[in-house]
């Protein structure tokens, strides 16, 4: 006897707000073209406010839904259970519906930006000096998972000190340390420069020491497209040995989302070069 989950036609969707130029619709339908899985996937705008029943409807005849800013704590507040994962970023970018209706919260940003930082980008993540910009709910959604990578050093330093400061003390090791973003200066250099501030987004002007890189630095922006530029026109101009968009961390991220719903694992490069030449 199918479960009655498997009856419902096998729905997808990402909740934003805004959420018209979220890639996730095209990234999970190439996923499925490529691994014969048939479904459907769209993007849904909804305010904060009417979050929790619009995804509520929408799961109770759904299979799953992606969620983006600025929903991600919500996400993980309405969810009946969570994974470790969720739990410690203290926010969720996947929800599933599991077959006794129940509603179940994972954070796929930290696993999705590792892989791509020591694949798709060849950095080594063992040992290395990071520094981590930021403190928001992205910057706590990757701390853990680059400790879990191993890094020797994670320097977090963000606008609001406080923040910074209780991220810090959340992860709890010795390892990890806050720092003023007056002192970044004072800070020597990194291995791994991520960049995990909204600044971008918001069309706000970036103003980094360029004695943070050196020729073997990688910096990393978790946005993409014109929101990286600023962070990666700095990076570049820093000296650094690569510089890179979040692209790749956002294609990691749907490919975690798309093993949870599905089982299988997708070819993550066609779908990322595709993205890269259409422009993304
Ligand atoms: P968030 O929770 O709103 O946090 C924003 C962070 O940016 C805070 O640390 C804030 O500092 C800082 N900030 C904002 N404006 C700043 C400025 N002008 N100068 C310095 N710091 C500033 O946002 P989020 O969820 O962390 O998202 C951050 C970025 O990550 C977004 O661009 C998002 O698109 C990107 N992201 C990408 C992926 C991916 O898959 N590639 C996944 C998740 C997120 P204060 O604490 O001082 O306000």
């Amino acid at each position: 006897m199918p479960h009655g989950t498997d009856l419902l036609p096998p729905r997808y969707a990402v909740f934003g707000h805004p959420v018209g130029h979220s890639l996730s619709p095209a990234i999970h339908r190439m996923f499925g073209e490529q691994c014969g899985v048939a479904l459907e996937y769209t993007a849904i705008d909804v305010t904060p406010a009417a979050f929790d029943d619009a995804v509520r409807r929408f799961l109770a005849h759904a299979h799953g839904a992606n969620v983006t800013l600025p929903h991600k704590a919500a996400a993980l507040a309405l969810a009946d259970e969570c994974s470790a994962a969720a739990r410690r970023a203290g926010s969720a970018n996947v929800l599933t519906r599991l077959p006794d209706g129940r509603l179940a919260a994972h954070n796929t940003d930290g696993a999705g930006l590792v892989r791509d930082l020591t694949g798709r980008q060849q950095c080594a993540l063992r040992g290395r000096r990071v520094l981590l910009l930021g403190a928001g709910g992205a910057a706590r959604g990757v701390a853990w998972d680059l400790l879990d990578a191993g890094v020797g050093e994670l320097t977090i330093v963000n606008r609001t000190p406080d923040t910074a400061a209780a991220l810090a003390g959340a992860l709890g090791v010795a390892r990890v340390r806050a720092r003023y973003w007056q002192d970044l200066a004072e800070l020597g250099s990194f291995d791994l420069i991520v960049h995990a501030t909204s600044a971008g987004v918001l069309g706000q002007p970036l103003v980094l020491p360029h004695g943070l890189a050196t020729a073997q630095t990688v910096g990393y922006d978790l946005s993409y497209g014109s929101a990286a530029q600023s962070f990666l026109a700095w990076a570049r101009a820093a000296g650094v040995r690569t510089a890179c968009d979040g692209l790749g961390m956002l294609v990691e991220q749907a490919a975690d989302a798309f093993v949870l719903w599905h089982g299988r694992r997708p070819d993550t490069d066609p779908v990322y070069a595709h993205l890269r030449t259409t422009g993304a």
